[in-house]
């Protein structure tokens, strides 16, 4: 949970009612990132942007918490996208999954929409 500090309280909502709802476990692994780190991963080609949710407290990676350790079966994130996309219309908080989009797919990845949520 320490890992959503800084992260934008509307998409800290969407995550609590999902783990209650999630058939599949799952854990926090990245919300607020640091320039320095996002640059990072954009040399590594883990991200496309430099524009990233992230930055701004916009977005979290949730990784799926199976027999004690992570998992990236994306069976298990099909699991976590109906208790996310569930939780999101209960609480009538838009919300956008990396597993949707369609030229760099990102399974943990869920952010507030730019067009509902600009910067800050
Ligand atoms: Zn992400």
């Amino acid at each position: 949970m320490s890992n959503l500090e800084g992260v934008h309280p509307d998409l800290i909502k969407v995550v609590i009612r999902a783990i209650e709802l999630t058939q599949v476990d799952f854990t926090v692994i990245e919300g607020l990132r640091t320039k320095e780190r996002q640059a990072q991963l954009l040399k590594e080609k883990k991200t496309t942007t430099m524009n990233s949710r992230h930055l701004t407290g916009h977005a979290v990676d949730i990784a799926a918490w199976v027999d004690n350790t992570i998992s990236w079966d994306w069976k298990h994130y099909y699991i976590i996208e109906k208790a996310m996309k569930q939780a999101a219309s209960e609480l009538n908080i838009p919300i956008e999954w990396g597993g949707d989009w369609k030229t760099f797919k990102d399974a943990p990845h869920w952010q507030l929409p730019f067009k509902n949520y600009p910067k800050e």
